[in-house]
């Protein structure tokens, strides 16, 4: 197993990890529906990006429902 040979001093801890910190996300504003989104995505509350629909949100709930309901009478029957 490798062994350190010299102590790392404060000083080189603290100048290594002061380029650990974490940004905060910018978010955007989706022009649709006005919710926060990360630039440059489709909205997922809306599935608008650049003025046009992307994302079929109603069949996408659809799906998820029905998957939920699977799911729930699946852990019913065990
Ligand atoms: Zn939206």
């Amino acid at each position: 197993m490798p062994v350190p040979k010299k102590k790392h001093t404060r000083s080189a801890v603290g100048q290594r990890r002061s380029h650990h910190a974490l940004k905060q996300v910018k978010l955007a504003k989706c022009p649709k529906c006005s919710k926060p989104i990360l630039p440059h995505t489709a909205c997922l509350a809306c599935g608008n990006y650049n003025n046009r629909q992307v994302i079929d949100i109603e069949a996408k709930k659809a799906k998820k429902a029905k998957k939920d309901k699977k799911k729930q009478q699946q852990a019913q029957q065990k």
